[in-house]
């Protein structure tokens, strides 16, 4: 299985956040999965593919020539695919994976989490998308989530996604998934009046 994976590229957040980054990059390994991710090898990203590459797994890194000047590039990466810009590396992110994890990030992250919602939330993939909620990360994105529903901005289809509590958790997810068509968006009580 190739699986995605967005997350931070920040040097300074806890070290629990790091552990877990290399936890995954062990378990792809050993499962003989592939790792699919932006190719930097800064922050968790560099733990994550460290972690892989270390364990005998294969790492394909996907950077847009923008980021490759900063020489920030994961040069041990079994695969680097350059991309003009970071649309359409995340388009090739989404085309070579086969299910999407993200585990804690910033701005970056929450944007390649939200297009991947998005696109499953009308039916474009149906692959599946956990969310490692290492140390409660993502405890606050969740509760925006209940909000969305609560106001009937989104449908509340919290099967879309998989809230994981560690590492294991993703894996138990991902080998039992079985893709529902995604409810149509827009069934539901109707315009208030
Ligand atoms: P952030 O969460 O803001 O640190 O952004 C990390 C996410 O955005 C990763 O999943 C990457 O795909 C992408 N990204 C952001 N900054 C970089 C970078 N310097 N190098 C490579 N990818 C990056």
């Amino acid at each position: 299985m190739n699986i995605c994976v967005y997350c931070s590229s920040s040097n300074a957040v806890a070290p629990a956040y790091f552990d877990a980054a290399r936890t995954l990059g062990q378990r792809i390994a050993h499962r003989g999965d592939t790792l699919v991710y932006g190719g930097a090898d800064v922050g968790l990203m560099g733990a994550l593919a460290q972690a892989v590459k270390i364990g005998g797994g294969t790492v394909i890194g996907v950077m847009p020539t923008v980021l490759q000047e900063k020489r920030i590039v994961f040069t041990d990466a079994d695969e680097l695919v350059t991309t003009r810009d970071m649309r359409e590396r995340k388009a090739v992110m989404e085309s070579r994976a086969d299910a999407f994890v993200a585990l804690p990030g910033g701005f970056g992250t929450l944007e390649e989490l939200s297009e991947i919602l998005t696109l499953r939330q009308i039916g474009v993939h149906t692959k599946p998308i956990v969310l490692l909620n290492t140390e409660g990360y993502y405890a606050p994105l969740i509760a925006l989530f209940e909000h969305f529903y609560q106001q009937q901005f989104a449908h509340p289809w919290r099967d879309m996604y998989y809230l994981a509590h560690e590492v294991d958790d993703v894996f138990r997810y991902l080998e039992s998934y079985a893709p529902a068509p995604a409810p149509r968006k827009w069934d539901g009580p109707g315009e208030k009046s």
